[in-house]
């Protein structure tokens, strides 16, 4: 996802909280940032909170 795509979707998701159920490479200009971006909210996380939020969720499913 484009970093200015996540932007417009954070504007339009505003505060509400969200459980950032998938997430998409962050690319700047063609460029992957190293970041992931929630596909539902645009926010913008790293690598390893992106790990941290799954790791997260596989133990409330389990
Ligand atoms: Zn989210």
């Amino acid at each position: 996802m484009q970093k200015k795509k996540a932007t417009e979707l954070q504007r339009a998701w505003g505060d509400k909280p969200c459980p950032h159920p998938a997430f998409s490479r962050e690319y700047d200009m063609g460029e992957r940032t190293g970041n992931y971006c929630c596909t539902q909210c645009g926010a913008s996380v790293s690598f390893r909170e992106k790990a941290e939020i799954m790791a997260a969720r596989a133990e409330q499913d389990a």
